[in-house]
């Protein structure tokens, strides 16, 4: 289906914790449609049940969206013109239409106290029935319910599920469920301190907010039904509703925990938003993964912008399967989208993970080192571990590692000062400079490259794995670079 009515979609968190990745995807998919389509997207707290409330929470959600890019056209912050976008603040509003409901005989007051439900619940678990309304009130006369409700006796709003027939709802991705309405329950809609449960405010919600595609994990199938029969039950037209993939742990058994998500990031892995950004991944990583993860473009391309997705995304190419997170998957994609970045905006992003580091980084020696560094970059954070050293005055190789693959220490440092020599006899030194040179000492040494350069590699960056030799000797410059083989050779001469 090509889509070329503006839609109007919505993404509807309640801050009772932290943002995840699969909130974020949906939120993508939320905002994709819109974009794509000239809608708008907007942003919607679910945030009335206060004592799931988690201060904090709702900060994180919108620097995490902002983060990814997902600029909401409505919300709480911005208003707009189906305001308020904080259900805590449209308490009313959902009263007025519980009433309705009740008016028009969809609903009604139920007057049954907790322990009496608790007995009836207990009962039905004893004859192994499903645990459910026992329907008491429903044949309550309307009015006398008023009356008593009137009285400030306590009561809760439950909708009237019809005893016979059943109702087919359609998913989009999932096609038409039908299910028995005598399986259903008569679900509760206002509680008894006058708070609308989810079932009623977002069904209310995404109708005066004129919301034409509800994206929402698949938890909410199970209740899709019974949104159905209010939104039926007063007349209004339906959204599209589209139910994605849940996400797995890693081993796709089950959801993730959080002592297992505590776990991930000891690795350096979060299923948090809010994480990503100081454990070094790039918002673009994070969107095309995360796009993919329940939806495909042809099967192939895995490449995708913001832009890219923008214009190719498409319900129709959902996946309802249940997707495992694949944290080496994301790193691919941090990957593929780091190398895509120019020179000055990595070196610009890169910055602040050596600072924070402790490195003080010099923007022009910055802008040199990032393209050897950029092809083998994963995360951000691999900066000041792979090239750290080109902004220390001293590195401090361990004496061990001096030692060419096969050799003494003593022909390891006889080795090191005859390039020494040879580096000391250059002009200046640079790839073109002193590659070859070396490569012809190497032989004269009846060493392999492998061997020479690598006592020279600990020797100028510290490390055993490092960007391309020559290259980083030439931006370390000729003094540090025969300062720092002075130092290896007195350090293997100690071995010796
Ligand atoms: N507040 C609900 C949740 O966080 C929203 C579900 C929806 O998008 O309708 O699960």
């Amino acid at each position: 289906m090509t889509q070329i009515k503006p839609a109007r979609t919505r993404f509807a968190p309640s801050p009772t914790g932290r943002t995840h990745l699969g909130g974020a995807r949906t939120a993508l998919y939320d905002y994709l449609l819109a974009r794509q389509t000239g809608g708008q997207f907007i942003l919607r707290l679910e945030d009335s049940d206060r004592k799931r409330y988690v201060p904090g929470a709702e900060e994180e959600l919108m620097r995490s969206l902002h983060w990814l890019g997902l600029e909401w056209d409505e919300g709480p912050d911005i208003g707009g013109p189906f305001g308020p976008y904080r259900q805590s603040e449209r308490k009313d509003i959902y009263q007025e239409v519980a009433r309705q409901l009740i008016e028009r005989g969809h609903a009604y007051y139920c007057f049954c106290t907790p322990e009496r439900l608790e007995k009836v619940r207990q009962e039905q678990i004893k004859n192994k029935q499903n645990t459910r309304y026992d329907g008491t009130c429903r044949g309550l006369d309307p009015e006398d319910g008023a009356r008593r409700v009137a009285n400030g006796e306590r009561h809760v709003v439950r909708f009237k599920m019809p005893n016979q027939g059943s109702i087919t709802v359609h998913d989009y991705v999932r096609g038409d469920i039908t299910v028995e309405n005598s399986n259903l329950d008569d679900m509760i809609l206002v509680r008894s301190d006058g708070l609308a449960l989810y079932h009623l405010a977002a069904m209310v919600d995404d109708q005066l907010m004129k919301i034409t595609h509800v994206i929402r994990t698949v938890e909410w199938l199970p209740t899709f039904p019974l949104h159905a029969h209010i939104i039926r039950a007063m007349g209004w037209e339906e959204p599209i509703f589209v139910h994605p993939s849940v996400f797995l742990k890693p081993s796709g058994k089950g959801k993730m925990s959080k002592r297992e998500s505590a776990e991930a990031l000891k690795d350096g892995y979060s299923i948090f938003i809010g994480d990503m950004e100081p454990l070094g991944y790039l918002p673009e990583g994070i969107v095309n993964w995360a796009a993919l993860m329940g939806w495909s473009y042809d099967g192939s391309t895995e490449f995708f912008t913001m832009p890219d997705l923008i214009e190719k995304f498409s319900l129709d190419h959902l996946n309802p399967s249940p997707a495992a997170i694949n944290f080496s998957k994301l790193d691919h994609f941090n990957g593929l989208h780091i190398r895509s970045l120019t020179t000055p905006d990595l070196a610009r992003r890169v910055k602040p993970f050596f600072e924070a580091q402790g490195y003080t980084v010099d923007d022009v020696t910055l802008l040199r080192v990032t393209p050897l560094i950029q092809e083998r970059m994963v995360t951000l954070d691999d900066g000041p571990v792979t090239a750290g050293f080109f902004f220390k005055e001293e590195v401090s190789p361990q004496p061990e590692e001096l030692i060419g693959k096969d050799m003494s220490p003593a022909e390891s440092s006889q080795a090191a000062q005859k390039a020494y020599e040879l580096l000391a006899s250059l002009p200046d030194i640079t790839k073109d400079t002193a590659e070859e040179p070396m490569r012809q000492l190497a032989e004269q040494l009846e060493l392999s490259t492998g061997q020479l350069f690598g006592i020279l590699r600990v020797a100028v960056t510290g490390q055993k794995v490092s960007p391309p030799l020559f290259e980083s000797m030439e931006i370390i410059g000729k003094d540090k670079v025969l300062e720092r083989v002075r130092t290896a050779i007195d350090l293997l001469n100690a071995l010796a």
